[in-house]
């Protein structure tokens, strides 16, 4: 056994690249090369030249593909996207004057052929899937002009480069081209008006993270050029801005990549007791962390102290995301921060997150609507019951409609009480789930008369959702425990 064990190592490769402290030298030196206007020619009419050819269309090259018989989806593909189709078997006067040769004929005599042409011309050369025919390859490419990423592993991963690539691309907001080509409007001012060094930097950084960089996305160019005069003014000082944040129920990648990349460029992170340690570590390493606490019995801050908190780092000039579970308009008191934030005059912005409803929903795979059963859907807490009078979202569940209750754990008789009262069926289908989205999370099943017991169950620790109607019989219950069970057993015992 282990002879053979060492003779199919003995057939592996022996000598790994060594470690060491020199970095290794690059074969391929990545350069930008100018092709607006220049003709750029691929050779072959299949899949391999059509993803040439769509690469290649990102840039203002004038590109023509050589084909005897071009297959219909690149002939589809080609006239709108400037892509002109030269239909003939391809000779070396196709590729005369060229400024870069594409070899894409999926076949190596014919892609060779392309390659010694080429060559003989003196034009750069690249044959597709072929490294050893390459002069130079191609790199898999996040584009926002003007700026460009490309990243290049020399041939050796294109799965790699394109792992790159996705993680890159998320990292950039899609309107960083157009705030590119609004700033090289701004250099010339910028380097009349303001000193070298510290001012001029403190523009720029302010420019492309700040308020000019937030109208851009917005897609509002006149606010835009307004901020960068603004900005110049005030010599490049940073104003303070805060964005309120939803991080979603829990799980890191149910996180939007807009309150990802705000994350990335924050100074403070102020967040809730809810929001996980890993939601706030995808944050700037070296950002300034506040927890803000609230959770149910044990309120490190007030509401009010809260408020004070982000006006006073806003007026600071940072940059603060004030980072709430799931989506911070939904009883997160959001309203109250904004309004402290524009009583102060300090400009803020909201991002959505995926609220708890929609988590637990999708953990139980249960229909918020659903034809013919429930076509509306109420977001309530189970907090604010006051004295003996009916909430008015309780008529609305015997009307038929989803009703999803947050913070409703130690109020769940009195919600089941109320919804009783107002006449809805003791057998109305309930779903409950703990954490939901995360790998932790718990979910049960019952109904309306089964929901007094979640109040007493001393084994729920975590943040609960309580969903109420007749669409929750649409679930999957193949999960779930019942909700009764425990008191059964109880009873039993
Ligand atoms: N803004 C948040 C709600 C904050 S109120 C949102 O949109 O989701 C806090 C309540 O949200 C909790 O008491 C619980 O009812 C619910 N909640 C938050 N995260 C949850 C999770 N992962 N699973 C179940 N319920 C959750």
């Amino acid at each position: 056994m282990f002879a053979g064990l060492a003779a199919s190592m003995r057939s592996m490769p022996t000598t790994l690249p060594e470690l060491s402290s020199v970095t290794p030298k690059l074969t391929a030196f990545p350069v930008f090369m100018r092709v607006e206007g220049r003709r750029v020619v691929i050779v072959g009419g299949g899949d391999e030249a059509l993803a040439k050819a769509r690469l290649l269309a990102q840039s203002a090259a004038a590109i023509s593909v050589v084909a005897a018989r071009p297959e219909r989806e690149l002939v589809a593909w080609a006239p709108a996207n400037g892509v002109a189709i030269v239909e003939a078997s391809y000779e070396p006067r196709h590729i005369e004057g060229a400024a870069l040769v594409f070899a894409a004929t999926g076949e190596e005599e014919a892609d060779r052929a392309v390659v010694r042409d080429a060559r003989r011309l003196d034009i750069p050369v690249n044959a597709v899937d072929r490294p050893e025919l390459c002069d130079f390859f191609t790199p898999a490419l996040v584009n926002r002009a003007p700026v460009a990423v490309a990243i290049g592993t020399e041939g050796a991963g294109p799965v790699l480069a394109q792992m790159i690539r996705a993680r890159i691309d998320q990292m950039l907001s899609p309107s960083l081209g157009i705030l590119a080509s609004l700033a090289n409007q701004y250099r010339a001012a910028a380097e009349r008006l303001l000193p070298k060094g510290a001012a001029r930097r403190g523009f720029w950084k302010e420019f492309f993270t700040g308020a000019p960089a937030r109208a851009v996305e917005a897609g509002d160019r006149e606010d835009a050029r307004r901020a960068a005069a603004a900005l110049l003014r005030d010599g490049g000082r940073a104003a303070g801005h805060v964005a309120l944040v939803g991080a979603g129920p829990g799980a890191e990648d149910l996180l939007t990549l807009r309150a990802h990349r705000l994350l990335m460029e924050a100074d403070v992170i102020v967040h809730d007791a809810l929001v996980p340690e890993a939601v706030i570590s995808l944050g700037r390493r070296d950002a300034e962390r506040i927890a803000a606490g609230k959770r149910k019995g044990c309120h490190s801050k007030t509401q009010a102290e809260i408020n004070e908190l982000l006006v006073a780092l806003g007026r600071a000039g940072r940059r603060i995301v004030r980072l709430k579970s799931g989506d911070p308009l939904v009883f997160g008191r959001a309203g109250e921060e904004m309004q402290a934030l524009r009583d102060a005059g300090i400009s803020y912005e909201v991002v959505p997150g995926v609220t708890a409803a929609f988590a637990a929903a999708a953990d139980f795979e249960l229909p918020l609507t659903l034809r013919g059963v429930a076509s509306s859907l109420v977001f309530t807490t189970g907090h604010d019951l006051k004295g003996a009078a009916l909430p008015d979202w309780a008529k609305l569940a015997i009307d038929g409609a989803t009703v999803a209750v947050y913070m409703g754990r130690s109020t769940a008789a009195e919600v089941a009480a109320r919804l009783a009262a107002a006449g809805l069926s003791p057998d109305t289908a309930v779903a409950v789930v703990e954490n939901a989205s995360l790998g932790r999370r718990r979910l049960f099943h019952g109904t309306l008369a089964d929901l007094p017991s979640l109040q007493d169950r001393a084994d729920l620790d975590g943040p609960v959702m309580t969903i109420i109607g007749d669409a929750v019989a649409g679930a999957n219950f193949e999960r779930s425990e019942p909700l009764a069970a425990r008191i059964g057993a109880e009873a039993a015992a």
